[in-house]
């Protein structure tokens, strides 16, 4: 029976008519690239955080907004940036494209966040940054994080990939008191603009070195150069930037997308009780909730395979599979990776929780085009995959 369903994909991006014509209207406006429809995306961006003293730079994914995060923080060759294994490698790709070297450090089992008492030992006389992840859309201990970046006099940058809208302490993943912050629209996140990225921050400064170095090191953005009212074809390269701007083709998907992110989030929210509901008494742990009165924004919904469990972790995702469910692993921690393992010489014994974690968990499908039905079907096919 089971395979007379269509396969049910482990994600699908939810785009409604409003996107479809603002991209059509952006392609009929001749201007496509960074323009009108980006400058108002950051503008909104800004309104949905609600925080006027902040600055949103649209860019084109989230690991260059990382890359030109630490580059306006000026980390360079010989310094340290902390951030936790458990990760997607751009959290940490940009530390070495930057010539500096990463710390990975393990994470809080019952979070699966960045372990900010690991954080604290990793601190050197080098160390520079720290690099959280709110995991799967549940805030990492930001407020221990920032207390002790303070203390010791570090930057902070958060991956907030997973976490829009995400809350600490009732703010929102943004507002906090980090440098900078960087959400993502890639494809398969809570809002998407196919490729994208949004990069906050509350610091003049380092705002303007953002804007500048997103694209070719300009003192004046292709926008502003082509809008002025007075002649405008001077501009100086005052540094070799990058090319990071986003275009008005994703602006105009994100522009609506934004507007829908709360609603996006409560239809998430519901299939994560539902998920957690069916899933009770069985040999899974299901992920961690948001303290009460937070928002955990549910990019992923994570099981972990109890011990009672009779499956491995591998032939249960294959079994997810033949029954026509699409699973992920987030993530194989870095320290697994060939490249972060050999260049720092890690071994699995020194992340024991990210390690433990690794090898009992899935991602289940979670997405707001799924419908009860859906639901229940996975759940039935976890039940099956369970009963060895
Ligand atoms: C998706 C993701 C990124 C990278 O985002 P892009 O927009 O694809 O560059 C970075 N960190 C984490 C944790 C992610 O999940």
């Amino acid at each position: 029976m089971a395979d007379k369903l269509p396969f049910l994909p482990f994600a699908l991006p939810d785009i409604g008519d409003d996107e479809i014509a603002e991209v059509v209207d952006t392609l009929k406006s001749g201007w496509v690239t960074t323009g009108p429809k980006t400058r108002r995306f950051e503008e909104d961006f800004t309104a949905f955080l609600g925080d006027a003293s902040l600055q949103s730079l649209a860019v084109n994914s989230a690991t260059a907004g990382l890359h030109l995060a630490l580059e306006a923080l000026g980390i360079g060759p010989g310094d340290e940036v902390i951030t936790t294994t458990h990760t997607f490698t751009a959290t940490a790709e940009v530390v070495r494209y930057l010539g500096a070297d990463v710390k990975l450090v393990d994470i809080d089992p019952a979070t699966l966040c960045i372990d900010v008492k690991a954080v604290e030992a990793a601190i050197t006389p080098r160390t520079k940054a720290v690099m959280p992840v709110h995991y799967a859309g549940l805030s990492a201990d930001m407020v221990s994080l920032l207390a002790l970046a303070k203390k010791h006099g570090l930057k902070v940058v958060e991956d907030a990939a997973h976490a829009l809208p995400t809350t600490c302490g009732g703010r929102l993943i943004g507002t906090l008191d980090s440098d900078i912050t960087v959400f993502s629209f890639y494809a398969n996140k809570t809002i998407t603009t196919g490729e994208g990225g949004m990069v906050v921050t509350r610091d003049v400064e380092l705002a303007k070195r953002m804007k500048v170095m997103r694209l070719h090191g300009m003192s004046r953005d292709a926008f502003d150069r082509f809008t002025a009212k007075v002649p405008s074809w001077y501009y100086e390269i005052v540094a070799p930037g990058f090319k990071y701007n986003l275009t008005d083709i994703a602006s105009a998907m994100g522009i609506h997308q934004l507007k829908r992110a709360r609603a996006f989030q409560d239809r998430r929210e519901q299939i994560a009780r539902m998920f957690d509901e069916g899933l009770a008494g069985l040999p899974v742990v299901t992920p961690p909730r948001a303290p009460d009165g937070e928002t955990h924004a549910w990019h992923l919904y994570v099981v972990r395979l109890g011990d009672e469990a009779a499956v491995s972790r591998d032939a249960f995702i294959e079994r997810l599979f033949a029954a026509g469910i699409g699973c992920s692993v987030h993530y194989i921690p870095l320290h697994l990776q060939p490249y972060w393992r050999d260049r720092y010489g890690l071994k699995p014994e020194d992340f024991p929780h990210s390690q433990r974690a690794y090898e009992r968990m899935a991602s289940l499908p979670l997405y707001t085009r799924m419908t009860e039905a859906d639901v229940r079907r996975v759940l039935s096919a976890v039940r099956a995959a369970l009963d060895a």
